[in-house]
């Protein structure tokens, strides 16, 4: 791998955002920063590089953009907001970078996603702040379909993470940051707000 972690951020910096964010679908970007943090600690344990990769809830696709910059040998990006997945694919355009984006729930997923094991699956989940347990069909996608995941949670809901996946997966490591939000919907009350939230690794013991 060539990349070091700061191109790799100034690189996803430059992406653009949704256009029109919709609370219901929780949409928030993952900040350069922060993703590439993501992302990094997944290479650094061997996972991106040459490795098929899919990211769950792409949105405008910093994530799986970000894993195919990093060598990996496939990306799927899976996105229920056809806006958004049109938003991913200029960025991959724009990146240089292919990725296949794949339009669906991930309740019900499509073939492309449901018939497949990854090597790796990354994801910014929504937290479940407008529906509540809006994570658990993300993991439950994510263990199944992937043998090791790398997913960023509300620091909050950690202890009860371990308990919900158990005897399907395993928590191997978290890594604690910061996630900055910026005022992108009407509901947001405050200009930014700061929430604690964990990378976690975890091994899927299902997929
Ligand atoms: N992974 C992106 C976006 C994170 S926001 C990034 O890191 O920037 C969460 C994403 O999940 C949004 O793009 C939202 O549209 C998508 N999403 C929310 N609910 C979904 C569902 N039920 N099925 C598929 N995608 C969903």
């Amino acid at each position: 791998m060539t990349m070091r972690l700061r191109q790799l951020e100034i690189a996803l910096q430059g992406l653009e955002g949704f256009p029109d964010p919709r609370p219901e679908l929780e949409q928030y970007p993952t900040p350069a920063s922060l993703a590439a943090r993501l992302l990094f600690l997944a290479s650094g344990h061997g996972d991106i590089e040459g490795r098929a990769v899919l990211d769950l809830g792409s949105g405008t696709g910093v994530l799986a953009c970000g894993a195919a910059l990093l060598g990996a040998s496939c990306v799927t990006g899976l996105e229920a907001d056809a806006g958004a997945i049109a938003v991913a694919s200029a960025n991959a355009a724009r990146l240089g970078v292919g990725v296949e984006w794949v339009e669906g729930e991930i309740g019900d997923l499509p073939p492309a996603v449901r018939d497949r094991v990854f090597d790796t699956v990354v994801m910014n989940p929504p937290f479940g702040a407008q529906a509540r347990h809006a994570d658990r069909p993300f993991v439950d996608a994510a263990l199944a379909h992937g043998r090791t995941v790398y997913s960023l949670f509300n620091a909050g809901t950690l202890p009860f993470l371990g308990r919900y996946i158990a005897g399907r997966g395993e928590v191997l490591e978290t890594v604690s940051a910061r996630l900055a939000l910026s005022r992108s919907m009407g509901h947001h009350r405050k200009a930014t707000v700061e929430i604690p939230v964990e990378c976690v690794r975890i091994r899927s013991l299902v997929a």
